[in-house]
């Protein structure tokens, strides 16, 4: 690795889930050591001069799943699960700020993800009025019959070339397919093995 004139190297590190970016931290050839071999980050701190193992203090420990480097070996990104926040001011990620460019993102890369959390959510506490409630209150039956009357909605968008609709009824489909995982307590992340062994090509 291209260490710098301080014997450090940049290490990014992000949610190998999400795909959030979680923080920027410097690592020295023992941090980078370190990490490899428990499989946590471990960092050098510039400001302390000390090697620092992410979450020893704060408990928000990080499960490293790779480690890539760049081109130019001059930088370190770190695939991580995080057992919380990242940032030491509570906040997942440290970059939760940005500045105005005048543009709002028309989507989030991670929007099926996050609505998945919030249907979780909303099983362990339930809120008034809330459709997804309902959902779960009628059962699985309910949530079958949803299901299929969305994929068929899914066909008649499809048949009628109104590609507004059809986003809308894959959207509509997706959601109750989210509410069926949940409802059978299958992690969504089984799903995503199974289309990652596809991109392979297994
Ligand atoms: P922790 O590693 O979470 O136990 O926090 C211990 C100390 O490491 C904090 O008091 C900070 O000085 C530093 N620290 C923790 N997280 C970050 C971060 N994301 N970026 C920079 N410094 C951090
Ligand atoms: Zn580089
Ligand atoms: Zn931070
Ligand atoms: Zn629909």
């Amino acid at each position: 690795m291209n260490f710098n004139e301080d014997g450090l190297i940049p290490a990014i590190v992000q949610d190998y889930k999400t795909g959030d970016v979680l923080m920027l931290a410097y690592m020295n050839d023992e941090a980078l050591q370190k990490t490899k071999e428990t499989k946590t980050s471990w960092f050098y701190s510039r400001s302390r001069q000390e090697l620092w193992n992410k979450g020893a203090t704060s408990g928000n420990t990080q499960t490293v799943k790779q480690i890539s480097y760049d081109c130019d070996e001059d930088t370190i990104l770190l695939q991580v699960e995080p057992k919380g926040p990242a940032c030491h001011t509570g906040e997942k990620s440290c970059f939760y700020r940005d500045f105005d460019i005048g543009e709002e993102p028309s989507f989030k890369r991670e929007v099926v993800h996050q609505i998945f959390e919030s249907i979780l959510d909303r099983r362990e506490y339930p809120k008034e009025g809330s459709y997804t409630n309902y959902l779960f209150d009628e059962g699985v039956d309910k949530i079958l019959k949803k299901v299929g009357e969305e994929a068929s909605e899914v066909i008649i968008g499809a048949k009628n070339n109104d590609d507004e609709n059809l986003a809308m009824e894959i959207a509509d489909l997706t959601y109750h397919i989210l509410v069926l995982l949940a409802e059978k307590d299958l992690p969504i992340e089984r799903v995503k093995e199974e289309l990652t062994k596809r991109v392979k090509g297994d």
